[in-house]
């Protein structure tokens, strides 16, 4: 028997993203007996534009990947499954039952972006950008789809639905257990355990986006015996310098206030959450008697009706309250005819439509119309990111004259916007989130802006200090990780050739790519 028989373990974890699309964190195990099991978290698509092109190519070999684990139906975090097949990748990809139903939606309408994209014609394009947030500048880009229906098709039949707070085993050494989380429904986060004869477990803890509560279902607590483990967490960030008491619930009076006024209220939405959080929030106002139900709301947005559709469908994943969540006076707006027909219908009304950051779907046909309207109000329930029409729309003083696709108008309608609706915790939720593991070892900061990802790891230091310390993830640095946390971090250049080595018949040239080097910038 070799001496290396006794090594201990370990798993060396890399964050293939460094902010907060793309998601993909690339775990590589290495056993006692030399064996190595590599595994992905996540394998989502690249938004921020300068990290386009980074969605054509993995650095690594998915050929090497033994198995993938989904934590939601967010398209970065699940938006390259399919290519990851389509380049070799041959494992089980696992998810909670929900999200691999769900993830069908999400993949094929990507699919028809990229399909549409490859006809090269900017109109269709944009009309096929039905509700998704995959970027108009990716999908120009291309001359071929990142992949198709048929890859989504291949790539769903190895995806697997399991039953939240179930061990189950998917190789003789590991075990993964999907726990439930307020994100969006359901999201997990996932519990993976390493285990060998003789030797300590190390179990990896990943929040996955984050939220504690979600407006339509309980989150089920893990067994007690989980908490107790001494864990690695990897947890998220996005608003780890946000704090609750920042959160303004103004939703509400500002579209009672619109409706008082016979304003239009029209608010972009994202798909999946938002929109049928938006219309229970409707339907509350309507049932306490404050907005007359029979001012009419309309829904507008394939994939926002789909998943609407979904929750009346599976009506037992929803708390009681609110499986009667779909207002009174709903219309759903399905031809091009009906919308024009809705631009010159006049009164107080209501209409959702996608993307929730205005710049794609049929928000992209709404918007310039009402933007000239002083009886309009515009109202934003989420995040937009910079440079996107919302944020343009958002940022321009009432009166002043506003771009639209080369179009010059001026901003007459109210533009308002809430950030109560937001689908991830806040510093004191990821710091309380974290305090339920009495015996973690180390933290691992994922899944935010840099600087918020540095001083949220601070704030975890401060507050909780784990014994094995706290680092920040992100591409450029491996964390390695035994049972009892942290042992190391090394440069991820230093690991071409030893965790994350190609295999040795690969060609030279590809040994020699920088692997995790963003070398198309
Ligand atoms: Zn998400
Ligand atoms: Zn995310």
């Amino acid at each position: 028997m070799s001496k290396n028989t006794k090594a201990d373990m370990f798993v060396d974890i890399v964050a293939l993203h460094d902010e907060v699309t793309g998601s993909c964190n690339i775990c590589t195990v290495r056993l006692p007996d030399q064996r190595r099991i590599k595994f992905i978290v996540d394998c989502g698509l690249f938004q921020e534009e300068k990290y386009q092109r980074e969605n054509y190519y993995f650095p690594f070999d998915p050929r090497e990947i033994d198995f993938a684990l989904v934590t939601h139906n967010h398209i970065d975090h699940i938006g390259r499954i399919p290519k990851l097949y389509k380049d070799g990748f041959n494992g089980p990809t696992y998810a909670s039952t929900t999200t691999s139903e769900l993830m069908t939606y999400a993949l094929n309408n990507t699919a028809e972006i990229f399909e549409a994209a490859t006809s090269q014609n900017q109109g269709r394009v944009r009309h096929a950008m039905s509700d998704s947030s995959v970027p108009v500048y990716l999908a120009n880009l291309m001359n071929a789809p990142l992949f198709d229906k048929d890859d989504v098709s291949y790539a769903m039949d190895n995806v697997y639905g399991v039953e939240f707070n179930r061990r189950i085993k998917i190789d003789p050494n590991v075990s993964v257990m999907f726990a439930g989380n307020g994100h969006l429904l359901g999201a997990s986060s996932i519990l993976v355990t390493i285990s060998y004869p003789g030797q300590r477990s190390i179990n990896l803890f990943f929040s996955g986006d984050y939220a504690k509560t979600n407006m339509f279902f309980d989150v089920k607590a893990m067994p007690k015996n989980i908490y107790e483990l001494p864990v690695t967490v990897i947890e998220e960030s996005t608003y780890g310098t946000t704090s609750n008491s920042t959160i303004k619930r103004v939703f509400d009076d500002n579209l009672l206030e619109s409706m008082d006024m016979g304003h239009t209220f029209i608010a972009p939405v994202f798909a999946l959450g938002r929109t049928q959080e938006i219309l229970l929030k409707i339907r509350r106002l309507q049932e306490a008697g404050k907005l007359d139900p029979t001012i009419p709301i309309f829904l507008d947005g394939n994939l926002a009706q789909s998943y609407t559709s979904y929750y009346n469908h599976h009506k037992k994943l929803l708390t009681p309250e609110a499986r009667d969540f779909v207002p009174e006076n709903l219309s759903m707006i399905h031809e091009f005819a009906e919308r024009e027909s809705l631009l010159k219908k006049g009164g107080a009304k209501v209409i959702l439509t996608t993307s929730g950051m205005g710049s794609y779907g049929p928000a992209q046909f709404y918007l310039p119309y009402f933007i000239t309207r002083a009886d309009a109000t515009i109202h934003f329930c989420g995040f937009t990111t910079p440079n996107t029409f919302g944020r343009v729309l958002q940022d321009t003083p009432q009166g002043e004259l506003i771009d639209v696709k080369g179009v010059m108008v001026e901003k007459k309608a109210r533009v308002l916007a809430t950030n109560e609706f937001s689908g991830h915790g806040k510093k004191e939720d990821l710091l309380e989130s974290i305090e339920r593991f009495p015996n973690a070892k180390s933290v691992l900061v994922n899944h935010g802006e840099k600087a918020t990802k540095q001083s949220f790891a601070q704030s975890v230091t401060d507050t909780i200090h784990p014994s094995k310390g706290v680092e920040v993830l992100g591409p450029d640095v491996c964390v390695r990780v035994g049972a009892y946390g942290i042992i190391k971090t090394l440069p991820v250049t230093d690991l071409e050739f030893k965790s994350f080595d190609a295999p040795e018949e690969q060609s030279k040239s590809r040994q020699k790519q920088k692997l995790f080097r963003r070398k198309m910038q």
